[in-house]
């Protein structure tokens, strides 16, 4: 019970602070932001596990399909538009729903590819 209790709060914790941090990484880091962007492959599955860290966003609704849906997509925060960054948001966004995984995931590129988005981001 009471580890229980502790895992939902350091969860929480987490995905908060995984919120902000994603924040402070847009405003602060475009660069960052660009070569994540470079490493990142695949596609939004519309699982909706990421409108569900620290809590279920009130903007989240299901279609009749199961597809997650964004009341405001066109006005969605900036976290949520960058989402995932890094292998760290997945982690994050694996603790709400591990039975599906998202449907982005990120690969290494090679070190020039890096720094040419760098470059065109910062
Ligand atoms: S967790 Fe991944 S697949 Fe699911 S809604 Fe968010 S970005 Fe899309
Ligand atoms: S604002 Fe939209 S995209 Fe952002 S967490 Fe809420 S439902 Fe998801």
């Amino acid at each position: 019970m009471v580890k229980s209790i502790g895992r939902k709060v350091r969860a929480s914790w987490l995905h908060g602070w995984g919120k902000v941090r994603r924040i402070c990484l847009a405003a602060l880091r475009p660069g960052l932001i660009q070569t994540s962007k470079a490493r990142r492959r695949g596609e939004c599955s519309r699982c909706g596990a990421c409108c569900r860290l620290t809590y279920q966003c009130p903007a989240l609704y299901y279609l009749p399909d199961g597809m997650a849906a964004c009341r405001y997509h066109q006005l969605r925060p900036i976290n949520c538009r960058v989402f995932p960054i890094d292998e760290r948001d997945l982690a994050d966004r694996d603790m709400v729903m591990p039975e599906r995984p998202c449907g982005f995931r990120f690969e290494d590129v090679p070190a020039a590819s890096r720094s040419a988005s760098r470059a065109a981001g910062s």
